[in-house]
């Protein structure tokens, strides 16, 4: 078939270069005679010549009488000259009109054939282009079992370590790796066994697929990638013929490096997969297990693979001359984050007095991913309104808008439902201002965001990993200070504070089943055996304690939270004055930012609670 084809097309290119050919010969031969270049010089210097025109190298010549002639001339010399060389006077030779033409010739055949030529070539263009699919799709169908795994070619823009911020300790265990894959002889003369794998995990925008990356910039050795879940996409049954053909190119070209990303797709428990489909997985996993295996003492192939899912892997995986180094990529911290804000906001044109110090502080919690985006949105923000810069406000702006949606200020709010959005913010931002172990207050506002009517953000001070009993009680009835302010003002509730109830159940719940700050429970974690897995959500285990303790917990909890409703309502009600004031400047201005709230607050002098 294959074969045919070609002939085809090789028969239609053939018969077109002929029939050009031929008509191109068929022209010459109506030429007219070709005279020696002598006697042109000659005729000239009787006057026998009216004009010469030039087309290259060759002179179509006018006589007197009117008839044509051609010549021809040497390639590097010009006419005049030449002419000269052959004994022409320069008076004769200025009576001769001599016209210089570039490619007219050229021009000529090209508005005869193109109309001619050009739908053939796209006729031949089509079925090319037909015969190449069909090819194409025939190779597909018989080398399913190979795998699509790409080689990363480095290039200019390719990430180097550099463009990755913060995340130190997995910077230098993979630049350990780099290292002996640039000088193996070091690491084997000492004994010590090739690192065979390493697995970044971290929550999803920290940066794994980025550092991989940047491995495959710096390593300077090939870097295969691949992500897990094409091992088994679209034909079951494939996947363990391509996971050995993956390990087998990777091997090849040893020293290398394969980087599997998203593992947790393949790699989950065995056994414990719901709904079909994950026999195909496990055998895919399996064939990994035997291929990591099979690398012999000095192969030089590392394996690199990401996860967000450190939980679900099979703990075979996990098992040293495996996935023996893992690597926890952490969310950032507040220098990290100013560190990563600067690499985004390289190419960017910000304004000089911008901080990005600032906008770390404001934006605890968010990934490398995230802050990618905000720098992003602040730019586009600055773009919509054509300012040449970007501006403080700007990427505050998109703090909020990444945070929790855009801005809906166009949406019809009726004057009772804003007084009531009013209240509850208020509510809340003055429980937060009363209680020492509180964070502060860096925004109130009531310029609805996605599906939340207003919001307040408070932010710790400093990144923080611990938290005290005192500072989640601060939290607490932080959180039912808008609950607390609807009831006290209005007499009733509205849906409003039904998020804010859902987590404040959700953190009470956590004081007490896995923090052990509940002094009658005392230091006990409880929680469900081994979730069930459906479609990556958990189905939800049996619960691991007795319907006893069940009812204790839930006791607990209700304490926690009654306590916490006690102490909202007692700041409320005691200080109404304030919180008539905060609602009253929300409804004015519509948001608060830290200062202008700090300022009504310090204008009643009001003595801080402790939780
Ligand atoms: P994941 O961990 O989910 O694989 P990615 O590596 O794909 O996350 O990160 C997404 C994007 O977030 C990156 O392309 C990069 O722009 C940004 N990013 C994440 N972490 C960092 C970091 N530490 N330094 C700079 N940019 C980062
Ligand atoms: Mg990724
Ligand atoms: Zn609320």
């Amino acid at each position: 078939m294959k074969f045919l084809y070609k002939n085809v097309f090789w028969a239609i290119t053939i018969l077109i270069a002929l029939s050009f050919a031929f008509s191109l010969v068929a022209e010459l031969g109506t030429a007219s005679p070709t005279l020696p270049l002598n006697e042109v010089a000659a005729k000239i210097n009787d006057g026998g010549i009216t004009a010469i025109t030039v087309r290259e190298n060759t002179l179509a010549i006018t006589m007197k009488d009117g008839t044509a002639a051609t010549a021809e001339k040497e390639n590097e010399a010009g006419l005049t000259e030449t002419l000269k060389n052959y004994g022409v006077d320069p008076l004769a030779l200025a009576k001769v009109k001599i016209a210089v033409e570039g490619q007219s010739g050229g021009r000529f055949w090209a508005s005869v054939l193109i109309p001619t030529l050009l739908p053939i070539i796209a006729m031949v263009a089509i079925f090319w282009f037909i015969f190449r699919q069909a090819k194409g799709g025939a190779n597909q169908a018989f080398s399913f079992g190979k795998s699509n795994i790409r080689l990363f070619s480095p290039s200019k823009d390719s990430v180097m370590f550099k463009d990755v911020a913060g995340l130190k300790e997995t910077k230098r265990e993979l630049e350990e790796v780099v290292d002996f894959l640039k000088n193996p002889k070091k690491f084997l003369d000492m004994g010590a066994r090739i690192p065979r794998g390493v697995l970044l995990m971290g929550a999803p925008g920290t940066g794994k697929t980025l550092l991989a990356r940047a491995v495959a910039g710096e390593s300077g050795v090939p870097f295969f990638h691949i992500s897990a879940s094409e091992f088994v996409e679209m034909f079951v049954g494939v996947g363990a013929s391509r996971t050995r053909d993956v390990f087998a190119t990777a091997k090849k070209s040893a020293p290398s490096i394969l980087f599997i990303d998203e593992i947790d797709a393949i790699g989950r428990h065995r056994g414990s997969g719901m709904g079909g489909g994950h026999d195909e997985r496990e055998q895919t996993l399996n064939q990994i297990l035997v291929e990591m295996d099979g690398f012999e003492r000095d192969t030089q192939v590392v394996v690199l693979a990401a996860t967000n899912r450190p939980d679900v892997l099979d703990e075979a995986l996990l098992r040293p001359g495996r996935f023996d180094r893992r690597v926890a990529l952490d969310s950032p911290d507040i220098a990290d984050r100013e560190a990563i804000l600067a690499i985004h906001a390289k190419g960017k044109p910000l304004e000089q007095t911008i901080d990005l110090r600032k906008v770390a502080t404001r934006t605890p919690g968010f990934s490398g991913a995230d802050l990618a985006n905000l720098m992003n949105e602040a730019a586009i923000l600055a773009a919509r309104a054509n300012r040449s810069s970007i501006t403080q406000q700007d990427i505050f702006d998109s703090v909020e808008k990444v945070m929790m949606g855009p801005e809906r200020r166009g949406r019809a709010i009726s004057p009772k439902e804003r007084e009531i959005t009013a209240y509850h913010e208020a509510g809340h931002a003055l429980v937060a201002a009363s209680l020492v172990n509180s964070d502060p207050i860096h925004k109130v506002s009531i310029v609805s965001r996605g599906f939340a009517g207003g919001y307040t953000l408070k932010l710790p001070l400093e990144d923080v990993r611990l938290r005290t009993r005192s500072q989640f009680a601060a939290d607490l009835a932080m959180m039912l200070g808008g609950y607390v302010a609807e009831q006290e003002m209005f007499g009733e509730m509205s849906t409003g504070a039904s998020n804010d109830l859902q987590k404040v159940s959700e953190l009470a719940r956590r004081l007490v089943t896995q923090y052990g700050m509940s002094e009658k429970i005392g230091p006990i974690a409880f929680g469900t055996t081994e979730e069930t897995m459906f479609l990556g959500h958990a189905m939800g285990g049996e619960k691991n304690y007795s319907e006893t303790a069940a009812t204790e917990i839930d006791a607990e909890i209700k304490g926690f939270i009654s306590r916490a409703y006690a102490l909202a309502k007692k700041i409320v009600s005691s200080r109404k004055k304030v919180l008539t004031a905060i609602a009253d400047a929300l409804l004015e201005k519509e948001v608060l930012e830290q200062d202008d709230f700090n300022a009504i607050v310090q204008s009643f002098k009001l003595k801080p609670i402790a939780a």
